[in-house]
């Protein structure tokens, strides 16, 4: 899933539990969740299995993990003023959490070194949805439907 799902849909699980703690954990959570549902996000365009380790991203998946970020501070800046509780950051950075440990090229090879990083990492990758051929096949049509979650929880966060 991209980082602005994530984001959201942990931060408005932080936000209706009401409790940051258990807002983090079960934004993890929703994360393996979401990652398990047949998704757009730019790993469909990486023929680059975790069996070897890492993910490399080319210019394509670099521009749109950009755009994902701004996608996600926009959202986050607009936010702000009435949603942003501790619970709610609590419950977004849970959701981002398992990507940033897991995807993010700088430190990836690093954390799969450590005992923890390459379990998270195991786990993760094997509840993911990774029939690479039917997402690149209906890859406009799951960004579509990604973009219309996103809208309807942003309508629901607004609440
Ligand atoms: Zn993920």
């Amino acid at each position: 899933m991209l980082l602005t799902t994530h984001i959201l849909i942990g931060g408005a699980i932080g936000q209706a539990v009401g409790n940051a703690p258990l807002g983090f954990a079960l934004g993890a959570v929703s994360h393996f969740a979401l990652d398990a549902i047949p998704h757009f996000d730019p790993g469909i365009w990486s023929d680059v299995t975790k069996e070897s380790g890492e993910n490399i991203w080319d210019k394509k998946i670099w521009a749109f993990v950009a755009v994902d970020l701004l996608a996600t501070l926009g959202l986050l800046i607009v936010l702000l003023p009435q949603s942003l509780s501790l619970p709610f950051i609590a419950g977004a950075l849970g959701g981002a959490s398992v990507d940033l440990i897991d995807n993010v090229p700088f430190w990836q090879r690093k954390i799969h070194q450590t005992r923890i990083g390459k379990q998270i990492g195991k786990f993760h990758n094997s509840l993911h949805f990774v029939k690479k051929e039917i997402l690149r096949k209906n890859a406009m049509a799951l960004l579509v439907v990604q973009v219309v979650i996103i809208g309807l929880i942003f309508w629901l966060i607004e609440l």
